[in-house]
This record gives structure tokens, C-alpha cells and sequence, in this order.
């Protein structure tokens, strides 16, 4: 017995398609699901299993067989569960193969056959709506964000809500859209900022051009007040760039429930102990980096030279291309990462150099060493080389 069902699965910061095939054959008991699995779908063989049971339905004892469709397409995350699971009902004749084939199945299974919210639901449930199809199931938590792929959002609790409405048993109403909190607006505003002419003047040309900018000055001197407040200064986000940023934090998982689109520029300060795939972006299980998490906003980098230099030197090819390509095993993967660059430090190690009011205490081979720890091309991605680079004062 043959059934289809369909998943969704992401692609750098773009959701795909999966068609989940299973075939059901006589021959030693088994299941196996092939075409490009990660190790995340590989698993999903257990909660499976178990959650078929554990829901009062039959896993057949037989030879099973997953293709998951296009085979040359990358497959992670376990949102793939619930399209397997309903397509073994179905090949096995516990669902009508005509019904599960309609709609769009995406959302882990637990043990006892619940379903579970994933990252990426905002670019799956485009790709489900670009291919034709107009509803889509998901996990409750994921309601809302399926809603803007313009489908049809069905959200049942169980594996077995889902069963029972696709045989017309107990039929789900499909999600309605919460009401969404007032659009968010930038809450650190540059206006509130008393003083500081010169270092305002210097973020207000910036922001005009988008361009990169290195702030030099003693600690406590107000760099980070004043970094944190740029996006409040930045045009607003267009509706493009508005679906782009929401894509990346829903892969990221980090969207909030019930907000609607992301409607202000991102501000990202990661610390000075990020890793490299921390800062660009990979891992054994991808994830967008601080870079891609700053796209169409800001990346603050305060105390420079206290960051790693290979981090820094990460930086450098992304920030010339607007994107950075991170390569796996199967397959390489971009993600965009077009942002501004704040970077901060003091002008020495002790803070004080060319301040009139305290003493610098650093010996000139300190203050050499504390330059020579950022990057010379980094710097010139700021507009800066080394040697002209001049220590003014914020403040
Ligand atoms: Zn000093």
C-alpha cells in the first residue's frame, strides 16, 4: 500500500516543499526513511512509532519505506513527523490516502502522540502557499505564525485530532488571527540623549548612509546608550525587509508569539565570547549567526579588541557581500546578513588615554598591542586603516 502526504522543511532562511512518500510491504518488520534525512528526521522514526501507539492506532508490523521527496534536498528538523506518521495511517489504510493529501502537515510528535511547535514556520508556510496548497497543520504554538503564509491554519493538540478530522470525524475549526500587539516601535529613542553633539552628529551621519562606525572613548562614556539607540534613527522597515527579518527569527526560533511581523531593525550586541558559528552563523544543526540576526539593522560590537581575531576576521567576507555561505557536508547554505556595523573601545587598556581629566597609565608597547589586536581589513570595512585611525573622544 502506497500513500503521499506533504511536510516542509527550511532551506537557508526559505522554506521547501517535502513530499513524503511511504510504502508499506511485506517482508521484515521495519522502518526506514531515506532521501537526505539529518539526524533530527532520523530519529523521528521513535516518536513515531511511539506516538502512532500511544494514540490508540495501529503501527503496522510490516516493511516501511519513507522517501522524502525532492531526494537531492537537504531534510532537517523533526517537523517532519506529523507528514510520516499520517502518511503510515494512510499507506496502512487507518486514513483514506484521498484525504491526507491535500493540506500540508508540519509539527513534531512527543511520545504519547502530541504535537509539538518548531522553528521556521513563517518560510514553511510560504512554501506550502506557493505551492498551490491552502491549508496547512501545525502545532498550536505555531498557529499564528503559519497564518501569514495566507493558509488555511488548522492547530490540533493530538496526533489523533488530526486523524479524526482528515476521516471527518471530529472536524477542527480552522486558527482565526489573534489580535496583534501595537506595532513596536524603537524603545531607546537618540532623542532622549542629553549632550553628546558630536558623537549624536557622528550616528546621524551614519545612519544616513548606512555606513560602518567605530566609536573610541574612556568607559562609562555612554557608547552603548548611544549604539542601543541608532535603530530609532533608521528609516522604518519596508514590508519586504520587514517578511525578511521575520523569517530569519522564526528559523532562529526566536519570534515572539502573537507580535506579527518584526517591525524594528534589529539591534544585536553578542558578546565578545561568541564563537565563530555563533557570529556567522552554522553548527551541527544551522542556525543564522548574530550577522544574519542583524540583517537590515544594527551589529554592535562593544570592546572591540577584546573579540577573538578570527571572529573578527569571519566578518570580513560577509560584510563585503551582503550574505554568508556556510558549507555542510550535503550541501552549502546562505543566509543574508546585510547590517551596520557599531564597534566601541577604548582608546587604551586602562581607558584614559588623551583624557584631561586622568592620567593614561599605559606604556607605549601596551597601546601598540592593544591596536594590533584589531584586524587591519576589518577596520578599513569601517573606513578606517591602522595608522590614521585617531583617538577622539565620545563624550
Ligand atoms: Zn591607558
Amino acid at each position: 500500500m502506497f500513500a503521499q502526504t506533504y511536510g516542509a522543511t527550511t532551506l537557508g532562511i526559505n522554506g521547501a516543499l517535502v513530499t513524503v512518500e511511504v510504502d508499506i510491504a511485506n517482508g521484515l518488520p521495519g522502518l526506514d526513511i531515506v532521501g537526505l534525512p539529518d539526524t533530527a528526521v532520523k530519529e523521528s522514526r521513535e516518536r513515531v512509532r511511539a506516538a502512532i501507539k500511544n494514540t490508540g492506532f495501529e503501527f503496522p508490523v510490516r516493511r516501511i519505506t519513507v522517501n522524502l521527496a525532492p531526494a537531492d534536498m537537504k531534510k532537517d528538523g523533526s517537523g517532519l513527523d506529523l507528514p510520516i506518521a499520517i502518511g503510515i495511517l494512510a499507506a496502512s489504510g487507518q486514513i483514506s490516502p484521498a484525504d491526507c493529501s491535500r493540506h500540508a502537515l508540519i509539527g513534531e510528535l512527543s511520545l504519547e502522540g502530541k504535537l509539538r511547535g518548531i522553528a521556521g514556520i513563517l518560510p514553511m508556510a510560504f512554501s506550502v502557499a506557493e505551492t498551490g496548497r491552502t491549508a496547512v497543520f501545525v502545532a498550536p504554538d505555531n498557529a499564528q505564525e503559519a497564518l501569514f503564509g495566507g493558509l488555511t491554519v488548522y492547530a490540533p493538540e493530538t496526533l489523533r485530532e488530526v486523524v479524526l478530522h482528515l476521516r471527518g470525524e471530529a472536524v477542527l475549526p480552522p486558527v482565526e488571527k489573534a489580535p496583534t500587539a501595537a506595532a513596536a516601535t524603537a524603545e531607546d529613542d537618540l532623542a532622549e540623549i542629553q549632550g553628546q553633539p558630536v558623537a549624536k552628529r557622528a550616528l546621524e551621519i551614519a545612519a544616513a548612509g548606512g555606513h560602518n562606525m567605530l566609536m573610541v572613548g574612556p568607559p562609562g562614556s555612554g557608547k552603548t546608550m548611544l549604539a542601543r539607540r541608532l535603530p530609532s534613527i533608521l528609516p522604518r522597515l519596508s514590508e519586504q525587509e520587514a517578511v525578511e527579518v521575520t523569517k530569519i527569527y522564526s528559523i532562529a526560533g526566536l519570534l515572539k508569539a502573537n507580535t506579527g511581523l518584526v517591525a524594528v531593525r534589529p539591534f544585536r550586541s553578542p558578546h565578545h565570547t561568541v564563537s565563530d558559528a555563533g557570529m556567522i552563523g552554522g553548527g551541527r544543526l544551522p542556525k543564522p549567526g548574530e550577522i544574519t540576526l542583524s540583517h537590515h539593522g544594527v551589529l554592535f560590537l562593544d570592546e572591540l579588541p577584546e573579540f577573538p581575531r578570527q571572529v573578527l576576521e569571519v566578518l570580513r567576507q560577509p560584510m563585503e557581500d551582503g550574505e554568508v555561505t556556510i558549507s555542510r557536508v550535503n550541501a552549502s547554505l546562505s543566509y543574508p546578513a546585510k547590517f551596520m556595523m557599531i564597534a566601541a573601545m577604548n582608546p587604551c587598556p586602562c581607558g584614559f588615554y588623551g583624557d584631561p581629566s586622568q592620567q593614561c597609565t599605559c606604556s607605549p608597547g601596551d597601546l601598540r598591542r592593544y591596536m594590533k589586536r584589531i584586524s587591519g581589513p576589518l577596520l578599513e570595512r569601517i573606513g578606517h586603516t591602522r595608522k590614521s585611525l585617531v583617538y577622539g573622544k565620545v563624550g
